[in-house]
């Protein structure tokens, strides 16, 4: 017999070949034997439930029932023939239909026979019809031992078209144990598996496949699950221990003058005990020598600004420069002046560096920059060119991270011979257990605090129809000396759409709010950059009492006198988006309100999300709701990783099991750190073979 390993091609299995070999690569991936292995059911069926014809339902999945064809007819139609077969048994009948093979199947079919047909039934006019049913003789049937709990894998399109029917994949693994003969390598410790009361290897992949009975199958799912969460946290942490033994920071020691002086004389007001703890955590990271990799979560309006320039004054204490990179052009500026003036009267040199500095200015930074003279540098992407060089950067700092992908952060390591350290902040909250796959290699800092004295934004939805009186309120509230935001959708697909519901917004706005009594200013993605800033700077100095925009103000802005947000379709965002918008007001001391409008066609997601918003503020519960809607795939800043993509756990139902398999992971690690200890051969052995085809190493997060 020959001996065949996991990494032989699948195209030497029994009954695969290099066609299908082929369909199986470019349709599911699979490649090897390891791959067919690793390729779980998504579903199982109950086989030893049968139907009558006169229990059937209408939207029924895959049922089998038992009975005899009577009748069997071709019927012609447009392109081909259809075959239809009438299947009775003691209560009624249905149909079974294939429009395809019609020849070879017809000559196949007995009549008057018993058989057990199993699949998916339609209904229409009456009658219900079942298409391409998988049949098998009763007596046949009965021979066969079989598993109660059919399994059925995931496929496309193509493969069925194709006729790899789920019952050849089965066989195909079927097969493929048989090749094997069953037996597969353990790849967790002893101590493990009975700490946990797992079930062997072995016993997991025969029972995912051919489960014995839903007990074990429960098992084997469990096992595989928690291995897999396992696996990535054990990579993660991995990840996380390297960097803090081997990569060297710049060791910040030194609290001195700036920081002391700021601290004393300009700070305004008392830091909350959020926003001292997670500056305690920087402080213990920067002077720890190694490299920082933190990432600082703060819902909107929490002061993450001024944790970052803080701990941008801690690298200029020990003569260092510093850096702090936002998303947009209005972000860095908003940044830029808020930190001047902040720092008013110290001798920092602060510069902002945006793509609409010219090239005169753009030329003094660099020379700043390199000589270092300038001690911080404020910009956006602009920053990451290879032509702005440092002196010697201490601290990164990148504001909204989710707008940045990795290989943007990453770039920031070229800056110098030591990496410097970097801070990530985000005010898109992310659930604990996201945070420990997406983020797992970082240290993760929260500031889960207002500033004293904030006022809850009081948030309704309303409908479109009601427009009148919310229009009657925004001049009530304007009359009291506030500003107001209405925003617009703006979705890439539709742009030419969306910029059109704007305008009309716009006009109609103007006809209610006419000049002279009010002042509109209008923001959108279309617009150069200039303007955007002076229509911006207008609002933000209170010539005009609305600001009519697209989502481009959705980040980071600042302007306390606003106090009412309007959200125009608001159906039509995520609630991430809705959260980030509703915190734009409530900066200020006045009361703030949150409106969002809607037609009234509503999703069942869309009223989810909308009820969310008008019941909490919380920006961790709306995250754990989002969650729950889109699924992790689709929240702001985990599209790039890698750690998502998951066989068989689910980082939202099996949050638990993610908790259990990280602390397992840090347990592991902690008293073994290069796997050395025979007790975790296995583990060491398949984690070098996961590490090696693993796609979730990235630069810097
Ligand atoms: P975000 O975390 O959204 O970036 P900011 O740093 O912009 O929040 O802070 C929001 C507002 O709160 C700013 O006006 C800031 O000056 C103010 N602020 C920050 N920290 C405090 C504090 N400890 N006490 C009072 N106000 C604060
Ligand atoms: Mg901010």
């Amino acid at each position: 017999m020959p001996v065949y390993n996991l990494n032989t091609s699948i195209s030497y299995l029994k009954g695969v070949g290099p066609s299908r070999a082929d369909l199986l690569k470019s349709e599911l991936g699979i490649r090897t034997f390891n791959d067919l292995i690793n390729f779980f059911p998504n579903r199982y069926i109950d086989r030893t439930q049968f139907f009558k014809i006169n229990q059937l339902q209408q939207n029924s999945s895959e049922i089998q029932i038992v009975g005899k064809i009577t009748n069997i007819k071709t019927v012609q139609q447009k392109k081909g023939s259809r075959l239809v077969a009438t299947f009775k048994d003691e209560t009624g009948s249905i149909e079974l239909v294939w429009f395809r093979g019609a020849k070879w199947i017809k000559d196949a079919l007995k009549i008057n026979t018993p058989y057990v047909i199993f699949g998916k039934t339609n209904y229409f006019n009456g009658l219900f019809s079942m298409p391409h049913p998988e049949m098998e003789l009763l007596a046949d049937y009965k021979k066969n031992l079989r598993t109660a709990m059919q399994p059925i894998y995931p496929s496309t399109e193509k493969l069925t078209n194709k006729g790899i029917t789920n019952r050849i994949v089965s066989k195909m693994i079927q097969n493929l144990f048989e090749e094997i003969n069953g037996e597969f390598k353990e790849t967790l410790s002893k101590s493990i598996i009975e700490d946990l009361n797992l079930i062997s290897k072995t016993a997991a992949i025969l029972n995912i496949h051919f489960p014995q009975n839903q007990e074990l199958l429960t098992k084997a799912q469990h096992r595989l699950k928690f291995e897999e969460l396992f696996y990535i946290q054990l990579q993660l942490i991995r990840k996380k221990l390297v960097r803090k033994s081997k990569i060297k920071g710049f060791n910040f020691e030194n609290v001195g003058d700036y920081f002391n002086n700021f601290y004393k004389n300009n700070l305004p007001f008392d830091l909350t005990n959020a926003q001292k703890n997670v500056l305690k955590e920087i402080r213990k990271d920067i002077g720890s020598n190694a490299q920082m990799n933190r990432l600082l979560q703060g819902d909107v309006g929490s002061g993450k600004t001024i944790v970052a320039l803080l701990t941008m004054l801690i690298a200029l204490d020990n003569g260092f420069q510093a850096s702090l990179m936002a998303p947009t052009e209005i972000l860095a500026t908003q940044h830029y002046n808020s930190i001047v003036e902040l720092l008013n009267g110290l001798n920092v040199t602060v510069k902002l560096l945006t793509g609409s500095v010219k090239t005169k200015e753009r030329k003094i930074i660099h020379e700043q920059l390199e000589s270092g003279e300038l001690n911080i540098l404020i910009g956006t992407h602009a920053l990451i060119e290879d032509k702005v060089k440092f002196k010697n950067l201490g601290i990164a700092i990148i504001d909204e991270q989710h707008r940045f992908g990795v290989a943007q952060r990453s770039k920031m390591w070229s800056k110098n011979e030591l990496p410097p350290h970097i801070l990530v902040m985000t005010a898109t909250p992310i659930p604990r257990t996201l945070a420990m796959s997406v983020y797992g290699d970082l240290d993760i800092s929260v500031i889960d605090e207002l500033p004293p004295g904030r006022k809850e934004v009081k948030t309704a939805h309303r409908y479109d129809a009601n427009r009148l009186s919310v229009f009657k309120f925004l001049k009530e509230e304007i009359a009291k000396g506030r500003q107001v935001y209405v925003v617009y959708p703006l979705i890439n697909e539709s742009e030419a759409m969306d910029y059109k519901d704007l305008m009309d917004g716009y006009e109609s706005i103007s006809r209610e709010f006419p000049l002279p009594n009010y002042q509109i200013s209008i923001v959108h993605g279309k617009m150069k950059p200039a303007d955007k800033e002076y229509e911006m700077q207008r609002f933000i100095k209170g010539e005009t009492q609305i600001m009519v925009a697209t989502t481009v103000i959705e980040v980071g802005v600042n302007i306390p006198n606003a106090s009412v947000m309007v959200i125009e379709s608001a159906e039509r965002f995520g609630l991430s988006q809705l959260h980030q918008l509703r915190g734009r007001v409530g900066r200020g001391a006045e009361q703030s309100y949150c409106i969002l409008m809607t037609s009234f066609k509503l999703s069942a997601d869309a009223k989810v999300r909308l009820n969310t918003m008008v019941e909490t503020s919380d920006g961790f519960k709306i995250a754990e709701v989002d969650l729950k809607l889109r699924g992790p795939g689709n929240l702001m800043g985990t599209q790039q990783s890698g750690v998502l993509n998951l066989k068989i756990a689910d980082i939202v139902k099996d949050a638990h099991l993610l908790k259990i398999a990280r602390s397992v992971a840090i347990d592991v690690l902690t008293k073994d750190p290069v796997l050395n200890n025979p007790e975790n051969r296995f583990i060491r052995l398949a984690y070098q073979e996961i590490s090696r085809n693993s796609t979730i190493w990235s630069n810097i997060s």
